[in-house]
């Protein structure tokens, strides 16, 4: 008899099956929700998606509910192989098991190998995802033509964005059982971050197949010009959403990446909307993904800007509603609603807070993980460490990602109702991300050298009692509620 494939809960969709007959293990561990807080709605996205996918195979897939991985293993005997997990502790677990065979990685596009050979190409280059995606392309043969014609405009911050939201998804009874599972669990002493709302995002094949044929029909031809805005009147914007569903496996990469240049080919995108989306998947994605494992784990102990504060609690609570700030009270708002928030808005509204502020980077990760639904270990440590959080990665290429409140006020409508006014570093009014901009440069000015734009921004501001000023308020800000 062939060995079970065991499906781990990110590794869900067909493309992690081959043959047809084999016989399938599916396991529920409740040390994945005990260990550390989740977000609700992603704890229930991972039942949920186990669960439809045990119920989609039938007969041929054994469910099981234990306290650990290692007692469900013990307990069906036999050979057992599974796909290259997505996380080194969940490696390092699979390559402990006797009889467990760990076949290669699915549900990405490149392979350790050519990824490796690229990187090892150019030795004393730093790397960089923009270098790595133009040789994605060429390999894969994707948008090989130049692409020629206008950029496309960024929209005014008023501009409205005329698409359809993503189509909802419907609960059915294995949702209900869900719910009530993790709703004894919680009385039981789980605890759980973020509210429960009816399931927002997919959790089989088919349900992310319909968003994924929605979005690049509706949705792709505003990618490009609204990627970079943020809105307190629109959460989603032109974004997929489809993050949860890439990483649950619902989703296979690369057939996505081929239908979004298709839906250029047949008219319904421009090349200026269809590129950025495929350089998300082609080129970032696949990019951190590869450099998790190319990059020693040691990376983390790299050239750290100072960042010794914890995490406080409002934040790490989701407390929203403490906040006073509006583009932070409305980013949490999200987390804490629907455990998502697009990507300018983590990296310049929830990453620049904390680096600014100089939050320990381990607890920022943790808290990315464990609040957003498509929390994964291989996108946070390249993303928040990197980029969020400035820390060198040896020979990754990365920029602090620090702005202040009139950048946000650029790209966003957040300001315009906000208490703080965006151009001010001092006093009652002052921005908190301005004022914070600013004692990060003061902080850590020494340290910036080598970054222009960041050197020009602290040059400018070269008054000695502004910045006893700024840097004694922001002290006294400390960690509460901005
Ligand atoms: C501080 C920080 C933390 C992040 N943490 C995560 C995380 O834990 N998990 C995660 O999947 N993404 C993470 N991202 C990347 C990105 O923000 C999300 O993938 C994206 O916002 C998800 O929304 P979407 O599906 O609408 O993406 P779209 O904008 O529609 O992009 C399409 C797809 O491309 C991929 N993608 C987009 N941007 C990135 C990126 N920068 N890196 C890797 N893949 C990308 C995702 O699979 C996404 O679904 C993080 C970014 C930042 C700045
Ligand atoms: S003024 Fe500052 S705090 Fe208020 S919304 Fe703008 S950037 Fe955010």
């Amino acid at each position: 008899m062939s060995p079970h494939r065991w499906l781990l809960a990110d590794q869900l969709g067909p493309h992690f099956l081959d043959d047809p007959g084999q016989p399938v293990l599916l396991v529920e561990a409740r040390e994945v929700f005990r260990r550390r807080p989740m977000h609700r709605q992603k704890a229930h996205l991972i039942l949920s998606a186990l669960r439809h996918r045990a119920a989609e195979l039938g007969d041929r897939a054994v469910l099981l509910r234990t306290g650990t991985f290692r007692e469900a293993l013990g307990q069906l005997g036999g050979a057992v192989e599974v796909c290259h997990p997505h996380s080194r502790a969940a490696l390092a677990f699979a390559r402990s098991v006797d009889g467990l065979t760990v076949l290669p990685p699915r549900g990405f596009i490149t392979s350790q190998a050519d990824f490796a050979a690229w990187a090892d190409r150019s030795r004393r280059a730093p790397l960089r995802m923009w270098d790595f995606y133009r040789e994605n392309k060429r390999r894969y043969g994707v948008l090989t033509e130049p692409a020629g014609g206008a950029r496309a405009r960024t929209p005014a911050r008023r501009d409205p964005l005329d698409v359809p939201p993503p189509p909802a998804v419907e609960e059915d009874d294995i949702d209900a059982q869900v719910r009530r599972d993790l709703d004894r669990w919680a009385a039981e002493g789980v605890r759980f971050v973020g509210r429960d709302s009816p399931r927002r995002y997919p959790v089989t094949h088919a349900e992310a197949e319909a968003r994924l044929a929605h979005f690049l029909r509706h949705r792709l031809a505003e990618y490009g010009r609204f990627g970079a805005v943020m809105s307190a009147h629109d959460p989603t914007l032109a974004h997929s959403v489809l993050s949860s569903s890439f990483n649950l496996g619902l989703l296979d990469p690369e057939p996505a990446v081929r239908r979004a240049e298709q839906a250029w080919r047949d008219g319904w995108a421009p090349r200026s909307a269809v590129e950025p989306f495929i350089q998300q998947l082609l080129g970032w994605r696949e990019f951190l993904w590869q450099l998790y494992w190319y990059v020693e784990p040691s990376f983390r102990g790299g050239r750290w800007l100072p960042a010794t504060e914890p995490l406080p609690d409002w934040f790490r609570d989701l407390d929203a509603d403490a906040v006073e700030a509006r583009c932070l009270a409305d980013v949490l708002a999200g987390v804490r609603d629907r455990g998502w928030a697009h990507h300018a808005q983590r990296l310049l509204v929830l990453g620049n807070y904390g680096l600014q502020r100089g939050w320990r980077p381990a607890e920022l990760v943790e808290w990315f993980r464990q609040s957003f639904v498509d929390g994964t270990d291989w996108v946070m440590n390249a993303t928040v460490i990197g980029m969020s959080h400035y820390a060198d990665l040896g020979r990754v290429d990365t920029r602090p990602y620090a702005v202040d409140g009139a950048y946000i006020d650029e790209i966003s409508d957040y300001c315009a109702g906000c208490r703080y006014v965006p151009e001010r570093a001092l006093g009652d009014l002052a921005c908190p991300y301005t004022g914070g901009f600013e004692s990060f440069l003061h902080r850590n000015g020494a340290r910036l050298a080598d970054d222009p734009r960041l050197t020009a921004e602290l040059a400018a501001r070269d008054d000695p009692e502004h910045r006893e000023a700024v840097l004694a308020q922001e002290e006294k800000r400390g960690d509460n509620p901005p």
